[in-house]
């Protein structure tokens, strides 16, 4: 039987039915409504922030933060990563300048940052790829140190707390996805968290027209807002994302004692103090018996889909021309070619988790 990288987390039908049966009684499908309501303040709990700007998908909520913290000239950021990020730095006219990854977790290596840093800089832009959280602590004395923004792509890292801390209160601002492929979905959703009141103010202007009123606007905005059925799937979702955690961790418990220790893979390490959402199982193939890509194949050839992620670095996409090396960020490029996220979801089987780990090892 297909086994496909990824299976959406979905409510009961009934469950669903439910929640937006009120929307054939007032009405309003959009427009920042009840379910829009609900979803922004059960978020807040959940990720413990003050403010949640909610938006149509992730990758529209970063170009609407990028533009609100009014970035400017060249942003430091990482090219191990969803096309997302570095596509909506262009977008908004900036310049990525990439900055290489640590060979631990696969984050933004904080030690190269500062040599990066020129008079053009004016935010750093990091990614907590699957769910790993950044140096932040580090990424905050730099960003103090030269006056800089830190916007967090957090897409990966639903749920997931440091310490005491949700990885929501790092940084100026974080965007979370909220796509049907994510560990909280909204079928396609995203939001920007902040403690910043007066950003999260300009931001929920800026995703509906700049409107302050029927007859005034005060930014050139345009629409991004979340619906009404993206929400209520939000509010359904919310309440069993715990329980989906759980069953993810599980499939990672299963993958880890089938793996670990294998010579020539390797695993991400688990960090201290950190809860993670197990969002990924990336698996780095160096030197082992078969090649990344020779894995790739064994496993499609039995109907199991694995992904290259994060194949090719952002860096090297066809419209920069050749215009950044890969040589310049090492540990991104040779993860770039030897890694592989391997399928992962609640209620993935362990029969089916321990095949995967039969046909890598055969
Ligand atoms: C999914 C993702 C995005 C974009 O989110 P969408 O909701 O799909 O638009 C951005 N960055 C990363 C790292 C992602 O994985």
């Amino acid at each position: 039987m297909t086994i496909q990288i990824t299976r959406s987390s979905m409510p009961d039908l009934e469950e669903y039915m439910q929640e937006i049966s009120v929307l054939w009684e007032n009405r309003v499908l959009t427009n920042m409504g009840i379910k829009h309501k609900q979803l922004e303040e059960e978020l807040k709990r959940y990720l413990n922030i003050p403010d949640i700007v909610l938006f149509n998908n992730g990758h529209i909520a970063l170009e609407y933060a990028i533009d609100a913290m009014e970035l400017t000239g060249e942003i430091i950021t990482t090219p191990y990563t969803f096309a997302s990020t570095t596509n909506a730095i262009v977008r908004c006219g900036l310049v990525p300048i990439f900055c290489d990854i640590n060979e631990q977790d696969y984050t933004m290596d904080a030690s190269k940052i500062e040599s990066l840093i020129t008079d053009k800089t004016s935010a750093i832009i990091p990614v907590h790829v699957y769910g790993n959280v950044c140096d932040v602590a580090e990424i905050e004395k730099i960003a103090l140190k030269h006056g800089l923004k830190v916007l967090y792509d957090a897409a990966h890292a639903f749920g997931v707390t440091v310490g005491n801390k949700s990885v929501a209160e790092f940084g100026n601002a974080s965007m979370f996805s909220f796509h049907a492929t994510k560990v909280f979905n909204t079928i396609e959703g995203g939001a920007i968290t902040t403690k910043d009141a007066r950003l999260a103010q300009k931001l929920n202007l800026l995703k509906n027209y700049g409107l302050t009123g029927p007859e005034s606007v005060e930014y050139p905005g345009g629409n991004a807002k979340m619906n009404e059925f993206q929400a209520a799937m939000g509010l359904c979702n919310l309440k069993h994302v715990e329980g989906e955690i759980l069953k993810r961790k599980a499939v990672v418990e299963r993958y880890r004692e089938n793996l670990s220790g294998v010579k020539g893979i390797k695993l991400c390490s688990e960090k201290e103090g950190v809860k993670s959402n197990y969002a990924y199982f990336p698996a780095v193939f160096k030197k082992y018996k078969y090649s990344r890509d020779e894995i790739f194949e064994k496993l499609k050839a039995e109907d199991i889909f694995s992904r290259k992620y994060f194949y090719p670095l952002t860096s090297t996409f066809g419209y920069f021309n050749g215009r950044f090396d890969p040589n310049d960020t090492p540990v991104a490029k040779l993860s770039a070619d030897s890694v592989l996220t391997l399928p992962l979801y609640a209620g993935l089987s362990m029969e089916d988790v321990d095949r995967i780990c039969r046909i890598i090892s055969a």
